[in-house]
């Protein structure tokens, strides 16, 4: 029978000394809704389970001076139903709350989602179009990255074993920022996106963000496009024209597959559509 040691730390210092003090053979357990599944299939068995479900003020959501904070332990439906997130940054509150079930969403954690570093990640998506920073903490002290360079693959991130998620964070859109997110899947609730976008505007410097899920091995930005739309908005005479242009030239950020889910094909068409879709949502609508 499997009877991990299990750690109940019940500060982030204690947390992190706990992950040292385990080494190899230890994992963080937040909500558990990636973690349980992988044990019960026999995937892992970690000798040691460090539980962060009492760690004091680890799951705080703050917004001060413009910036938004999210702890690691924020949950999904937390963030879903945070009323300044669903103002100024829709995108995430609607990637979290497309997120599984009411159950996984109010179990499942921003730092779980964030280094289990799948490429159809919902939040990740979002995140990414807000330039978002991981905060992350070890005994050896604290460092903070930018959610683009976190991830270096399906399930593998720059996130060393004795170091744990203590935050995201971003800048809070202004007012008048628009934001988009969408998942196609096979149905609509309880889903694996075969694509999501999350996507943002700012009027005030013509500027862009476009991030994809489940299109490559992480989760990427369409820079290009990005840089296109920057250039071209500002002076612009047929905008839908430079619309068609951008969802055209955010395919080559996708890199995608053929799997149970969809063709890559069919991914591809969706990269163009869903581009197309949320600039004229974003940018052409008043
Ligand atoms: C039925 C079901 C449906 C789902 N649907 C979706 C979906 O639609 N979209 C989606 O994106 N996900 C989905 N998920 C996946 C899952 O719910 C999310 O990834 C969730 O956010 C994971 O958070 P958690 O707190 O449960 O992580 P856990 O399961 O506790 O941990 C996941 C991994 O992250 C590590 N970890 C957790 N917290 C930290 C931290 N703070 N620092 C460092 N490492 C940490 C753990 O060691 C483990 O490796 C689904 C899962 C289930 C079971």
């Amino acid at each position: 029978m499997y009877e991990p040691v299990w750690r109940h730390p019940k500060s982030l210092d204690e947390a992190v000394a706990a992950i040292a003090d385990a080494g190899k053979s230890g994992r963080v357990i937040a909500g558990g809704t990636d973690l349980a599944v992988l044990i019960r299939k026999r995937v892992l068995r970690p000798d040691v389970l460090v539980d962060l479900s009492g760690v004091s003020g680890h799951a705080e959501i703050t917004i001060a001076d413009g910036r938004v904070e999210f702890g690691g332990l924020a949950t999904h439906a937390e963030i879903a139903a945070h009323s300044m997130v669903r103002e100024r940054a829709g995108l995430l509150a609607q990637a979290c709350a497309a997120v599984g079930s009411p159950q996984t969403r109010s179990r499942g954690t921003i730092g779980g989602n964030v280094a289990n570093a799948s490429p159809a990640a919902d939040s990740v998506t979002a995140l990414a179009a807000l330039d978002a920073d991981v905060r992350i903490l070890s005994v050896r002290g604290e460092r903070i990255v930018p959610i683009a360079g976190f991830f270096k693959g399906p399930g593998v991130t720059t996130l060393a074993g004795d170091e744990l998620i203590t935050g995201v964070s971003f800048d809070l859109p202004g007012a008048d920022a628009k934001s988009y997110y969408r998942k196609v899947g096979q149905r609509n609730a309880l889903v694996i996106a075969i694509v999501s976008i999350g996507a943002t505007f700012d009027p005030g410097t013509a500027t862009v963000r476009l991030a994809f899920g489940s299109v490559a091995p992480t989760v990427v930005r369409a820079r290009a496009a990005e840089e296109l739309f920057e250039s071209e908005w500002g002076t612009s005479t047929d905008r839908p024209a430079l619309v068609k242009a951008v969802a055209r030239l955010a395919v080559e950020a996708a890199s995608p597959i053929d799997d149970v889910r969809a063709s890559a094909e069919y991914r591809t068409m969706l990269v163009e559509s869903l581009t197309a879709s949320s600039l004229e949502e974003m940018c052409l609508r008043n």
